[in-house]
């Protein structure tokens, strides 16, 4: 088989940029490990930025978001018992749109299926190869049977654990990270948010986050050593504990219910550069990890792929490879900015034992003039809301 374009992966990233790329007239083909029934079922971000939103709308899939996404102008933030709100649209003159990861993934596949473009789910042992010389393959393996494709780019878009970054000599990469010492329990529940917008607590019992993914079902999470074991917390013990990192008056607001998922992600920091290997391109997670508190994760993969479908779209239409020389350093830029504000915000809210008692006093000190400075919340909502692509 050959296409233009093989893109390994169908989460948020290899899907959209699947899209953009078919409705500029160029072929592709998806290869997923997972079924889609899994990839469907993923409970994963739930955040986008205006930027993503435009994108979503560009690539013909913004419909639904439209009608069911939540927009927010602002978010709360609770400090030791205290709230307070950061005007998000009066100070960056922008919002952001509350639509669950698994809606997205859900509106690109439908999208996908209609247009008749190629996909297979539960390919095996997905391998891309000759991505130094101007003819890349991929070969994978479904029902027993082995396939190559043939093409003149890959797109490796298939997550953190993914093949295509592995495939890479160990040689032309360089890669950061910082890992941390704590996770996020999460749970999903049918009970209505304990806000209209979403509250990010600083507490001393730790980190806390009351999300939503619609006006009836609420995303919480609490932060956990990494030693501790979902099966200790029922969800009793969850909302007790969630209580505790609340202010009264949101406390006694709260409405329980049963969770419908649970599930401790650990925190990472990470950054793979380049992004461009010869004709082997890396979007989204597969280059790079942010901790989930800046709500950036999804919003990246969605900014590398807003460059990678120009960058290809200009080689195909021009026969211009400018673009594509320039895609690396074009979303390396934006990422380390995410990266910067994903850490500070997660440096700034959750508890850091090992710091010792400077530490938090240092945290207190900057927790309190975010909440009195007007320059410190412009400089939060700007980057909350997305910086420009
Ligand atoms: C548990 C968890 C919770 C998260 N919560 C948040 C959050 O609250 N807010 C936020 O902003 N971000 C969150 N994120 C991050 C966000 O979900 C990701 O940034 C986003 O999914 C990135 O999309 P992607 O397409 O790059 O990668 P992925 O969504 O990981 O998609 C990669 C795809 O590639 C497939 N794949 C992997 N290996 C292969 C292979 N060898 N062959 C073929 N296919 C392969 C995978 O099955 C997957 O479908 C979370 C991530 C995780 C893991």
């Amino acid at each position: 088989m050959k296409v233009q374009v093989a893109i390994i992966g169908a989460g948020p990233a290899g899907l959209l940029l699947g899209q953009l790329l078919h409705n500029a007239g160029i072929e592709t083909i998806i290869l997923e490990q997972r079924s889609q029934e899994y990839v469907l079922g993923r409970i994963r971000a739930g955040l986008l930025e205006q930027g993503t939103c435009e994108l979503l709308r560009r690539a013909g899939v913004g419909a639904r978001l439209d009608r069911e996404g939540l927009v927010h102008d602002g978010v709360e933030l609770s400090i030791l018992g205290r709230r307070f709100r950061i005007d998000l649209k009066q100070l960056a003159g922008k919002h952001v749109v509350i639509y669950g990861q698994t809606e997205v993934t859900k509106d690109l596949m439908d999208a996908r299926a209609k247009s008749g473009a190629k996909i297979v789910y539960e390919a095996e042992e997905v391998t891309p190869s000759g991505f130094d010389s101007a003819s890349p393959k991929v070969s994978y393996r479904k029902d027993g049977k082995e396939h190559t494709v043939s093409c003149d780019f890959i797109a490796g878009c298939d997550g953190f654990h993914g093949i295509s970054r592995q495939s890479v000599p160990d040689g032309a990469i360089r890669t950061y990270e910082r890992l941390y010492h704590f996770g996020w329990l999460g749970i999903l529940s049918d009970t209505p948010p304990v806000s209209e917008e979403l509250i990010y607590v600083h507490h001393e019992r730790g980190f806390a986050l009351c999300t939503m993914r619609s006006r009836t079902r609420s995303r919480l999470y609490l932060q956990v050593p990494l030693s501790e074991d979902i099966a200790d917390w029922s969800d009793a013990h969850f909302w007790d504990e969630l209580k505790r990192r609340l202010d009264p008056q949101t406390a006694a607001q709260l409405v329980t219910g049963p969770s419908i998922e649970k599930s401790i992600a650990p925190l990472r920091s990470f950054v793979a550069e380049p992004m461009r290997f010869g004709r082997l391109f890396l979007a989204g997670d597969a280059a790079h990890i942010v901790p989930p508190t800046g709500a950036k994760g999804l919003n990246l993969a969605a900014s590398d792929v807003h460059y990678l479908s120009e960058a290809l779209i200009s080689w195909y239409a021009e026969k211009s490879g400018q673009a594509l020389d320039a895609y690396s350093a074009r979303a390396l830029a934006r990422v380390w900015k995410a990266e910067r504000f994903s850490w500070s915000m997660t440096k700034l809210l959750h508890q850091f034992p090992d710091e010792g008692a400077f530490g938090r006093k240092m945290q207190e000190a900057e927790l309190e003039y975010l909440a009195t400075s007007k320059a410190a919340q412009t400089a939060l909502a700007e980057n909350y809301v997305g910086l420009p692509y």
